[in-house]
């Protein structure tokens, strides 16, 4: 069963103007659909082929690189279109209660995630996950996830932000910290909050 690059839940122009047309255009369109082909061609022949990216990333040690970086890269763009939308979502409900509990507020968590983010050196992603059950900050470098088993962090991703460069270069060039103030505009709580009361 090859690997397909899921369609956007909304236009390249939705993000706007926090996430410029031309990056989404690019990111989804060409370095995203890049991960799926090369995800596949590095399958071809293996077990792997009958798994699911899920199964795949919690046995990622006995694959080459090239399962790991475009497994990885398949995986964390999917969710990362996922949990985002325009215009952002409200936080409500359980999700609003744990991060309360555990951050403080939001506003905790955000820059929690935001040091996360602009602390990873080179290329990588910042995450929320659940591990046993409560919320985590992370970063992994590259494309690999917390669903990894050579995760330093490991647990089920609920919120994953992508700091490549290709996430923001050609609207924020060097200056990550402003692209991670402004991607809070379009985060879709109401995905992150599904995916929060599957984790559990
Ligand atoms: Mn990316």
């Amino acid at each position: 069963m090859a690997h397909t690059l899921p369609t956007l839940p909304y236009g390249h122009d939705a993000l706007e103007p926090h996430i410029d047309t031309l990056t989404m255009q690019i990111h989804h369109g060409k370095h995203h659909q890049a991960y799926v082909d090369n995800l596949n061609k590095a399958l071809t022949g293996t077990d792997g082929e009958n798994k699911s990216l899920e199964e795949l990333m919690a046995c990622i040690s006995d694959y080459t690189t090239a399962v790991r970086n475009n497994g990885g890269g398949h995986y964390n763009h999917s969710l990362f279109w996922s949990v985002l939308t325009p215009g952002g979502s409200p936080l409500s409900g359980n999700l609003e209660a744990a991060i309360n509990e555990t951050f403080g507020s939001l506003d905790a968590l955000k820059e929690k995630m935001n040091t996360a983010g602009t602390t990873r050196f080179g290329s990588g992603w910042a995450w929320l996950s659940v591990s046993a059950g409560k919320l985590v900050v992370s970063s992994t470098p590259n494309q690999d996830n917390p669903l990894m088993d050579i995760a330093e962090v490991k647990g089920t991703p609920i919120l994953g932000i992508d700091v490549w460069e290709h996430a923001y270069y050609l609207k924020y060039q060097n200056k990550r910290p402003d692209y991670l103030g402004a991607i809070w505009n379009v985060v879709n709580w109401a995905e992150v909050a599904k995916r929060y009361e599957a984790a559990l």
